[in-house]
């Protein structure tokens, strides 16, 4: 389904050549023309990333960021905020109250569609998944941070269980010991490919019925690991 984006404007030809230039790229539009109406719009039905002016009647954009920002619900949601205001001030309050990103009036509507797709590519990105993954005997719930085996709690370190997480919700992809320290550990470079490894033993002897020949966690020699892939019989 297409991603849906609610436009907070309070000038009518400005709502009409975002919602034309987005609507041709085919995102669906809704729009709200005051703060509190914006409120209720995205309680309705919730945006995919919201495009914000600051100059509002009524609460203005930097209280509508902020109430967006305590509900749970659009704690994730991208903002870009709009402002005729240019100042620096203003960009930098509009950040700190949880907006993403930031375009000046006035904009080219080209500029304004590269960054709500630059914004909605990174949350894909950054979002976390909430579904369990199930394979096998594994149950993987991310939300509840726990794992069971054949119905049995596992206790795992927090980077053990990142690692599992990440493998097993990409079954069947082969990954070297780079690409897992990046996806995984991340910035935290203090580890070396050697320390996977060690990592993957772990997970291992907590997962696997029988850790020297493991039937989920598998070494691909010469290249790394990967999370069986839906064709292996578990
Ligand atoms: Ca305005």
């Amino acid at each position: 389904m297409s991603k849906k984006i609610l436009i907070v404007e309070d000038e009518s030809d400005l709502i009409k050549l975002l919602k034309y230039n987005l609507e041709k790229e085919g995102f669906r539009i809704s729009y709200a023309t005051d703060g509190s109406l914006a409120l209720a719009e995205a309680r309705r039905d919730p945006p995919d990333l919201v495009i914000l002016d600051l100059m509002l009647p009524g609460l203005d954009g930097l209280e509508v960021c902020r109430q967006l920002r305590r509900n749970d619900r659009f704690a994730q949601t991208p903002i870009l905020i709009l402002s005729a205001r240019g100042e620096e001030a203003d960009r930098v309050v509009g950040l700190e109250v949880g907006a993403d990103d930031y375009v000046t009036k006035p904009f080219s509507t080209r500029e304004v569609v590269a960054r709500v797709r630059a914004l909605l590519r990174r949350n894909e990105r950054a979002a976390p998944q909430r579904e369990k993954v199930r394979r096998g005997d594994i149950v993987i719930d991310p939300m509840a941070h726990s794992v069971s085996v054949a119905g049995r709690l596992i206790e795992l370190s927090a980077l053990e269980f990142r690692l599992l997480h990440y493998m097993a919700s990409h079954s069947g992809m082969v990954f070297s010991r780079d690409q897992l320290l990046d996806n995984v550990w991340g910035n935290d470079r203090t580890v070396t490919p050697r320390s996977v490894d060690v990592y993957i033993r772990r997970v291992r002897e907590k997962i696997e019925l029988k850790p020297q020949e493991p039937a989920y966690v598998q070494t691909i020699h010469g290249v790394g690991y990967r999370f069986a892939s839906a064709g292996d019989e578990l």
